[in-house]
């Protein structure tokens, strides 16, 4: 039976990307889906077939993790606000489309906000690692912003808050850390830390990618040399330094280096560059990572798994905390290597690179992992969760 699914995001390409392969699924079957999007995220859901339910995000057009622990201060705030504001703007939308399940990012906080209280069943969605009553990648790897200031404000605010939204007898570290009846998690299963600790109320669906040439274009290699990506992802606002240090250890000839440096960075700020190296804005990374043979990454759990799907080793220079856990996890599996970003010199940059593209086993092992993770049908073992879920819930 067609069914209404919402969908209610983080308005990130972290947390949308994963989503657009079950969108599209869910679309095959037959149901509507929602997705709360804002307009620059909001062609995506569209080309996988979703209708985009549009609202104004406090992050702007869409959210980028800041790198630094200042610039970090206050996401939580930020959080809350964003969620009650969600709320506020497609509320009466979602009175007027009553949803059969609200699936909801675990940062979406809104979406819980509206359904609790309304009866309306909820399944959570993890771009990244989930978490359960006992494991959080937090307390694993844990963050300077616990301790802040504001982080506490905003758990003050939620304490007075969840009353009135339909948590009467949560508290805020219930609320973020009790798992709802059913989640999906968009990583497989032998990719997640202490994967163990999560039973049955746990999909691992694995990457869920969608199909997203309609709106980025294809790539096309320009000769026939093994292709490094090499990309610190969206939230990359800076770092040229880094992308010379790339140009100056990569750009020797011996391969087709696709330097990818964000809306920030121009190829004017990276000196004279080689025929083999070419500089973009963006790139259709999928596409891209179809066709290369090594990914030097910041390590976004995304990109991290978008690799890997492809079967495509990886030197991983995180820039931040969970990425870092990304790049631990990446050395662990054998699936490539972690380079620190503060021993990052041209030298050590070469030399991981020929170190990964080197070793036999390590390709070997990587292409494997690929091969698993192509094995499992993702979006449909994440829509037959969604189904059954309704199904459950509507007594059938
Ligand atoms: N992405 C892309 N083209 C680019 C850069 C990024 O398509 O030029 C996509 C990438 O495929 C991934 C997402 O944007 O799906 C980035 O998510 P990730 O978790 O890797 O890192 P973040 O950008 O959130 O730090």
């Amino acid at each position: 039976m067609a069914s209404h699914i919402a969908i209610v995001n983080f308005p990130a390409y972290g947390h949308l990307n994963p989503t657009l392969g079950l969108v599209e699924e869910l679309v095959r079957r037959g149901h509507r889906v929602t997705c709360t999007v804002t307009d620059h995220l909001a062609p995506a859901v569209e080309a996988a077939g979703g209708e985009a339910v549009r609202y104004t995000s406090v992050f702007g057009d869409f959210y980028t993790s800041p790198f630094t622990e200042e610039a970090l201060s206050g996401e939580g705030l930020r959080t809350l606000a964003e969620a009650t504001s969600l709320v506020e703007q497609v509320g009466e939308f979602y009175e007027a489309n009553r949803p059969d399940v609200v699936l909801h990012d675990f940062m979406a906080w809104g979406a819980r906000f509206f359904a609790a209280p309304r009866g309306i069943p909820l399944v959570r969605l993890f771009p990244t690692y989930a978490g359960n009553e006992t494991f959080n990648i937090q307390a694993k790897f844990p963050v300077a912003e616990l301790t802040d200031p504001k982080m506490m404000e905003m758990i003050e605010q939620l304490t007075a808050l969840l009353p009135e939204v339909g948590f009467p007898d949560t508290g805020p570290m219930d609320f973020f850390m009790k798992p709802e009846h059913k989640s999906i998690v968009f990583l497989p299963r032998e990719f997640h830390y202490d994967s163990e600790t999560f039973d049955d109320r746990f999909v691992f669906a694995g990457p869920c990618l969608g199909d997203r040439s309609k709106y980025q274009g294809t790539w096309t290699a320009a000769d026939d040399k093994p292709v490094v990506l090499v990309s610190l992802g969206t939230a990359a606002t800076g770092r040229p330094e880094f992308f010379r240090t790339a140009v100056a250890a990569l750009g020797t000839g011996e391969h087709r280096v696709v330097l990818v440096t964000g809306d920030h960075i121009d190829a004017a700020e990276l000196g004279e560059l080689p025929d083999s190296v070419e500089v973009h804005h963006s790139v259709p990374q999928l596409d891209v990572l179809s066709k290369a043979s090594l990914f030097v990454t910041h390590g976004g759990m995304n990109s991290v798994l978008e690799s890997l799907y492809h079967g495509v080793p990886m030197v991983v220079v995180p820039q931040m905390n969970e990425q870092r856990a990304n790049a631990l996890r990446v050395a662990e599996l054998g699936l490539g290597a972690h380079l620190a970003p503060e021993d990052v010199t041209t030298e050590s940059l070469a030399a991981a690179v020929a170190a990964v593209s080197g070793d036999a086993e390590l390709r070997a092992r990587t292409a494997e992992f690929g091969r698993s993770v192509r094995a499992v049908d993702g979006p449909a073992v994440a829509a037959d969760a969604v189904e059954a879920h309704i199904a459950e819930h509507a007594g059938v």
